[in-house]
This record gives structure tokens, C-alpha cells and sequence, in this order.
């Protein structure tokens, strides 16, 4: 069994959109006091709080406060739960040496969720619309169908739309059968992806597209009166803008890595550190618009489900190193983009990269599923699947690829 998260859109009316705030609104006032108790009883005794803590505070609250009278008790445990982890987390950081930010209190920017523990309690769903306990009967688009028990929902306010999340468990899918395939992955800056097989797939570059739209909304923030509702409003136009580019980015993430993971059996990768690299400010925008941590935990996931394997290979020497006999390449740059070897080898740099990271990676392959497979082929040599390698692509055009919805650019050498 694994679980699954479906997310959809929430369409309240307008009494129904105020309650759901004014939800929102109790949800964290009330997790900024789970911080307060924290801290304090642990400031003052040396120890966690205790549920029974938790409990007398919710009663004292909903007493006090006529807005929580309607809030149902699983939010304020779920706040509890929330309030708990973010001093563990806090805690655990100390303790290894990381960063650490002290927990703090969340302002309207930053609460954007209430939990509902057990489906069922708090939040049902009736007919065709969510009932949500102190708001009512919402409607919903329910966009794909349901699969599994539901566990959990999650409200969720992002860019002004509201959202429910149902933690589903499912029962696992069989497996996909096994191509024989194994293929390297570079990911880059000048190209998302090159493949061992020396494929390119072009960075969508939603983000840079976006650059001058983004441009346009910040200024006109800028420009607003602090604390004004125009100021408001130019925000939120903001806040759909982000929202919409992350979902693209999300979407061209799920493609790729699926049609990956359809095709090949073993996947390796570099195991890259997205975060040292992102401080290197020449590579950073480059790197967060490729979305590449987005990506791997996807290609993860999704190898994990149809029974693939995903490795992640050292970094070290990938790029210098020649993929036919092994030289390294001593005074090998960023800017060069090309490598050519004594042993007669000249090749994208990338693409050679590619190759060394599969080579890395072949020897720790389950050596069985490989054997099987060879074996019901007709030749020994295995057949090239038709993943990214689109045969009579010539240089750099785009092209929409049989398997995949949308157009990707693939510059073949
Ligand atoms: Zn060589």
C-alpha cells in the first residue's frame, strides 16, 4: 500500500470564502500559542508540553475566543502536531549544526493550511461538494477521479484560490515490464537533461519567459500605497503569477520524468547538492527555473512505483573524465563545451558526462533483470526504445514528441 495525494479546487461563496478565512484566521492564532506554550514550558521546566497541556489551552481558547466556538477540535490538534514538529526540526538542527531559525510566529503570509486528521470528522465529502465543519457545503471541480481510501484532507489558500488535499491509500500498481534499458542522465544548465544516448531536452524556461510579466506586477506593487487595497490586489495578481509559472514548471517535471521512467529500467543521475549550487549566482536562476530537486523526487517516486531503479552516481570527475578510455581531462572549463580525447574521442561534453555517469552506474544494476530480458530478445544487442531519442530530429527544432502532450525542443548532434 502507498499513499497518494490528490489535490482540487474549492469554489465557496462569498459567506463560505469568509468563514474560510476567518478558519484560517483561528487556526493561527492558535498555532502562534502552541509556540508560546512550547517555549515556555520549555524555558521554564526542561520539557516538551504535554497533550493534556494542549487540550486545556484549546478549552480556554474556544471559551474565550466567540470566532474558534465553530473550529473544529481536530484543527487544533493537527496546530498542536504542527507547533511540536517545527521545535523537533528546530532542535534536531541544533543539534547537528545546521542553520537553525528558531520557530516563529506566523503572520497571514505565511499560514496557508489547516489539517483535518481523520476524514470523515471535520471534513466529509457530500454529494458532490466537501463539507467542511463551521463552513458548510463547498463546491468542487472535481477534476480526475479518486482512487484508494481517503486518510486525511488539507485545506489549503494559495493565491487567493482555496484548495482540498485528500491523503489517499492506495493499493500498488503492478509493475511496468522491463525494457532492458538503462540510461545516464545529465542535468545541466545549458540543456535540463542530456542522455547517454546524446539527447538534448531544452530548458522550458517558464520562468525567464515570465521575467518581463513578473517585472511589470513588481513595479506596479512597488508603486502602491502601503497598507492600501490596491496594494493588496497588486499582490495577489503577483502571488497568481508565481503560482501559475510553479505549476507549469510542475507539470513539464511530471512529463518528462514519466516518460522516462516508462521506458528505461535503470536511471542514474549525479547526486548534485541543489543547494551549495544555488549560492553560485551565475548558475542559481539557471538551476532554480530548471526545478531540478522537483524533478528528481519525482523521477524517484514514479521509478519506485513501476519497480525502475534510480541511482545517483558521485559528481566527481563526470565531466573530465573521457567515457571511452578513462584520461581525465586536466584544464577542462565551464566555458568549454566540447571535449576531445587522444583515444579518438570527440563528443558533447555533456553527452560524454552522461556516458560516465551510466558507466558508473551499469556494475551496480540488478544484473537478473538484465539477463531476463537480454534473453527474450531476439539479438543480444537491446533495442533503442523510443524515449527522447526522436530518430530524425535534425539540429535543434522542436518537435512534439509521440508520447508527450506537449513540444519539447531536442537538439540532436
Ligand atoms: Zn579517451
Amino acid at each position: 500500500m502507498g499513499y497518494r495525494a490528490y489535490q482540487y479546487r474549492l469554489y465557496p461563496n462569498a459567506r463560505q470564502a469568509h468563514d474560510l478565512l476567518n478558519l484560517l484566521a483561528v487556526a493561527r492564532h492558535c498555532y502562534n500559542m502552541c509556540l508560546d506554550l512550547w517555549r515556555y514550558v520549555y524555558v521554564t521546566e526542561k520539557r516538551r508540553p504535554t497533550s493534556q497541556e494542549f487540550e486545556v489551552m484549546r478549552k480556554g481558547y474556544k471559551k474565550t475566543i466567540p470566532a474558534a466556538k465553530h473550529v473544529h477540535s481536530h484543527v487544533f490538534q493537527g496546530l498542536a502536531k504542527r507547533a511540536e514538529e517545527a521545535f523537533q526540526g528546530f532542535f534536531r538542527r541544533v543539534k547537528v549544526g545546521e542553520k537553525s531559525g528558531y520557530p516563529r510566529y506566523k503572520s497571514a503570509d505565511r499560514f496557508h493550511s489547516i489539517e483535518f486528521k481523520q476524514f470523515g470528522t471535520g471534513v466529509a465529502i457530500d454529494g458532490r461538494r466537501v463539507r467542511i465543519s463551521g463552513v458548510g457545503r463547498v463546491r468542487v471541480r472535481w477534476h480526475r477521479a479518486l482512487e484508494g481510501t481517503i486518510k486525511t484532507a488539507e485545506i489549503l489558500h494559495k493565491a487567493g484560490q482555496w484548495f482540498v488535499v485528500f491523503t489517499c491509500e492506495v493499493p500498488d500498481k503492478p509493475e511496468l515490464p522491463k525494457t532492458g534499458q538503462a540510461i545516464g542522465l545529465d542535468l545541466g544548465v545549458a540543456s535540463l537533461v542530456t542522455t547517454s544516448d546524446g539527447d538534448k531536452v531544452d530548458h522550458p524556461q517558464f520562468y525567464r519567459k515570465s521575467q518581463k510579466k513578473l517585472r511589470i506586477l513588481n513595479r506596479a506593487l512597488a508603486r502602491k500605497k502601503q497598507g492600501g487595497k490596491n496594494r493588496r490586489k497588486a499582490k495577489r495578481r503577483l502571488q497568481c503569477h508565481h503560482h501559475h509559472v510553479k505549476n507549469q514548471r510542475r507539470d513539464y517535471a511530471h512529463k518528462l520524468s514519466y516518460t522516462l521512467v516508462k521506458h528505461y529500467d535503470l536511471i542514474a543521475l549525479e547526486q548534485l547538492k541543489v543547494k551549495n549550487m544555488v549560492r553560485n549566482k551565475h548558475l542559481s536562476k539557471s538551476i532554480l527555473d530548471a526545478g531540478w530537486s522537483t524533478f528528481t523526487t519525482l523521477l524517484t517516486n514514479k521509478a519506485v512505483e513501476a519497480g525502475r531503479q534510480v541511482l545517483f552516481v558521485n559528481p566527481a570527475y563526470t565531466s573530465k573524465t573521457c567515457s571511452s578510455c578513462g584520461a581525465l581531462f586536466e584544464d577542462l572549463t565551464l566555458a568549454d563545451r566540447w571535449v576531445e580525447c587522444r583515444c579518438g574521442l570527440s563528443l558533447d561534453r555533456d553527452h560524454n558526462a552522461a556516458k560516465n555517469i551510466l558507466n558508473q552506474a551499469l556494475p551496480l544494476w540488478d544484473a537478473e533483470v538484465r539477463q531476463n530480458v537480454a534473453g527474450s530478445q531476439d539479438a543480444s544487442v537491446p533495442q533503442k526504445p523510443p524515449a527522447l531519442d526522436v530518430g530524425s530530429v535534425t539540429s535543434s527544432s522542436t518537435v512534439g514528441h509521440p508520447n508527450l502532450p506537449i513540444s519539447y525542443s531536442i537538439i540532436r548532434n
